[in-house]
C-alpha cells in the first residue's frame, strides 16, 4: 500500500492552496476572493480524496478536512457551505459504504465550524488557533473511526498504529497549515503597516514644508516693511514696496492652499504659457530686500526678452525664490547673484550664479534629498521643492559648484509656443 506516498501527496495538496491563498487572497483586492478561495480549496479537497492514504473496504482516509477547515475559517460561512457540498458530492460519486460515515462526520464538522468556530475564530491568539484546529481535526478523525467501528466493526482489523498515526497526521498537518497561513497574513499586515507609516511620514514632511514655504514670503515682506521705516522715502518707491509686500502675502496664502491640496497632487495645478523673463524679473525684484540684508547684490542678464514655457506661474516663482534664497544665504559676507536667461536647442535656460561658499561634490549629490541641510534653522526642503517643480515642467536642473568660489544652478525647460 502506497501509504506514505499518498500521505505526502495529501500534505502537498493541502499546502499548495496556501500559496494560492497568499497570491490571491492577501495580495489581490478582489471581489472574487471568496470564489477563488472556494475553487482552490475544493480542488485541493478533490485531489486529497482521489489519493486516499488508505482505503478500508470502502472507507477512505485522507486529509480532505484540512482544506475544508482552512477554507471555512479564512473564507467564511459561504465558502464553508460550498466546500461541504463539494465533499459530499464527490464522496457520493466515489461511492462505497463509507459514504454514510463521510456524510456524518462532514456534517458534524460543518456544524462545529458554522456555529462555534467561524464566528469567533479571528479573535483567537495564534496559539489557540493552532491548538484549537488541531484538536478539532483529531476529534473528528477519532469520532469517525469510532463510528466506523461501532457501525461496521471491521476497522479493528487495521493495525492500530496506522489508525492512530492517521489521527496524528491530520492534526499535525492542520496545525502546520494554520501556522503557515497566519505567518503569511502577519507578513502582509506588516507590509501594510509599513506602507501606512510611509504615508504618515510624507504627511509630516508636508507639514514641515508648509511652514518653510510660508516663511519665504514673510521674510521678503519683512524686508520691505523695514525699508518703509526709512524716514525719507519717495512716494513711488513706497508704492512699489507696498505692492510687492501685498503680492508676497498673497503668495503666502496661496502656498498654504496649494499645499493643502497636495493630497491630490496632479489636480488643481494649472499649466499656462509663461514668459520666463517676466518671472525671473519678478523674482529678482522680490529678492532684492533679502539680498540687501545679506549685503549681496543682484544682477540680471537677459539675452532674450520673450521665451515661453508651459508651467505654473506660482510654482516657477516658488522654485526660483527657493534657489535664489539659498544663493543669498550662501553669501555670508556679501557677493553677487546673477540671473541669466537665454535659449539653446529649443530649451529656455535660467542660470543662477552666486559667489557664495560653494558645495562639496558630496553636498551636491545630496541636494534635493528631503531634510538635507547645513543650516542651523534650515529645513532642507527648499531644493527638494525646486527640483520637483522643475521636473513637473519636464525640465532639468544642473548644479556646478566650487568650494569658496560659488555655485551655479542651471535650469533647462523645454520651450513652448506662445
Ligand atoms: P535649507 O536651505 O533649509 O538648508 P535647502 O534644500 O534649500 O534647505 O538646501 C539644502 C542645502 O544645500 C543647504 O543647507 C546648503 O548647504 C546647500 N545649498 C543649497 N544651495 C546652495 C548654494 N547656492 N550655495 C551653497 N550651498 C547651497
Ligand atoms: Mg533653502
Amino acid at each position: 500500500m502506497p501509504i506514505i506516498e499518498n500521505l505526502l501527496i495529501n500534505i502537498l495538496f493541502v499546502l499548495i492552496p496556501i500559496l494560492f491563498f497568499q497570491i490571491f487572497y492577501i495580495n489581490i483586492d478582489s471581489k472574487y476572493k471568496d470564489i477563488i478561495l472556494a475553487i482552490v480549496f475544493s480542488t485541493s479537497i478533490v485531489i486529497c480524496m482521489n489519493f486516499p492514504i488508505t482505503n478500508f473496504e470502502g472507507h477512505l482516509f485522507d486529509l480532505r478536512f484540512i482544506p475544508f477547515v482552512l477554507g471555512a475559517l479564512y473564507g467564511g460561512k459561504k465558502v464553508a457551505l460550498f466546500l461541504y457540498l463539494v465533499i459530499l458530492a464527490y464522496r457520493f460519486y466515489l461511492g462505497g459504504v463509507g459514504v454514510y460515515i463521510a456524510f456524518f462526520d462532514s456534517t458534524l464538522l460543518l456544524i462545529i465550524l458554522l456555529f462555534l468556530l467561524i464566528p469567533k475564530y479571528q479573535t483567537y491568539s495564534l496559539k489557540t488557533k493552532i491548538i484549537g484546529t488541531m484538536a478539532l481535526l483529531a476529534l473528528i478523525a477519532t469520532i469517525s473511526l469510532i463510528a466506523c467501528h461501532t457501525m461496521f466493526g471491521f476497522i479493528l482489523h487495521a493495525p492500530s498504529v496506522l489508525l492512530s498515526s492517521f489521527v496524528v497526521a491530520q492534526a499535525l498537518t492542520m496545525g502546520l497549515s494554520v501556522y503557515f497561513l497566519e505567518y503569511l497574513i502577519t507578513i502582509d499586515t506588516m507590509k501594510k503597516q509599513l506602507y501606512h507609516n510611509e504615508k504618515l511620514k510624507s504627511l509630516s514632511e508636508m507639514a514641515a514644508s508648509i511652514s518653510h514655504e510660508v516663511r519665504n514670503p514673510l521674510t521678503v515682506t519683512r524686508g520691505f516693511i523695514q525699508l518703509l521705516k526709512e524716514p525719507i522715502i519717495d512716494e513711488e518707491k513706497k508704492n512699489t514696496y507696498i505692492n510687492l509686500s501685498l503680492q508676497e502675502l498673497d503668495r503666502a496664502e496661496s502656498i498654504i492652499t496649494d499645499y493643502l491640496t497636495f493630497a491630490k497632487p496632479h489636480e488643481n495645478i494649472e499649466l499656462e504659457s509663461l514668459n520666463v523673463t517676466d518671472e525671473v524679473n519678478y523674482v529678482a525684484n522680490v529678492m532684492q530686500p533679502y539680498a540687501l540684508m545679506h549685503k549681496a547684490s543682484i544682477t540680471k542678464e537677459f539675452l532674450i526678452n520673450e521665451s515661453y514655457i508651459l508651467g505654473n506661474k506660482k510654482q516657477l516663482q516658488q522654485c526660483l525664490i527657493n534657489l535664489s534664497k539659498n544663493a543669498i544665504e550662501a553669501m555670508k559676507n556679501g557677493g553677487k547673484l546673477v540671473f541669466k536667461v537665454y535659449k539653446e536647442d529649443k530649451k529656455v535656460i535660467i542660470k543662477l550664479s552666486d559667489t557664495g561658499i560653494g558645495m562639496t561634490s558630496d553636498q551636491i549629490s545630496r541636494l534635493g534629498v528631503p531634510f538635507f541641510t547645513n543650516k542651523e534653522n534650515g529645513t532642507g526642503l527648499g531644493t527638494m521643492v525646486a527640483f520637483s517643480i522643475v521636473k513637473a515642467m519636464k525640465g532639468e536642473i544642473k548644479v556646478n559648484s566650487k568650494i569658496n568660489e560659488g555655485t551655479t544652478f542651471t535650469i533647462l525647460i523645454p520651450e513652448s509656443g506662445e
